[in-house]
């Protein structure tokens, strides 16, 4: 695995606290925040404070402390929003990731995206 970290992108800047965010929950490991340009009523990104590109590189490189504080991280704001299937309507998960993804900033994170019908995964 190859990858090379851009500390100059606008999450890394969030990070460092030199740019504001309207922060969800931090937690040790995790940064969760509104998105600037809200697709949903709720669109939430969750970001590792590590310096991983993509979902791929979280997954090889990142310790099991890591893994499991992003992902606790993601299923308690699921519960916090009130959007789980078991107690509300639902939300989808997106990380995209490298040019086909069409991933705008090089550190890894999930758009959490709920309060509104989604439609089908993908419109092509
Ligand atoms: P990507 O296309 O990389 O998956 O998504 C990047 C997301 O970051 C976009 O949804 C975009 O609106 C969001 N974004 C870009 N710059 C900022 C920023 O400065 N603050 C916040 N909160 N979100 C941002």
């Amino acid at each position: 695995m190859s990858y090379t970290y851009d500390d100059q992108n606008i999450f890394a800047k969030i990070l460092r606290g030199e740019i504001p965010n309207g922060t969800v929950k931090e937690t040790e490991h995790t940064l969760a925040f509104n998105d600037i340009q809200p697709q949903a009523p709720h669109h939430v990104l969750v970001i590792p404070k590590g310096a991983y590109v993509t979902a791929d590189h979280f997954a090889a490189s990142a310790s099991d402390a890591e893994i499991a504080d992003f992902w606790r991280c993601f299923g308690t704001i699921c519960g916090e929003l009130g959007v789980t299937p078991d107690q509300g309507d639902g939300y989808r998960i997106i990380s995209n990731a490298g040019q086909n993804g069409v991933q705008d900033v090089p550190h890894f994170h999930l758009h959490i995206l709920a309060g509104r019908p989604l439609g089908r995964m993908l419109n092509s």
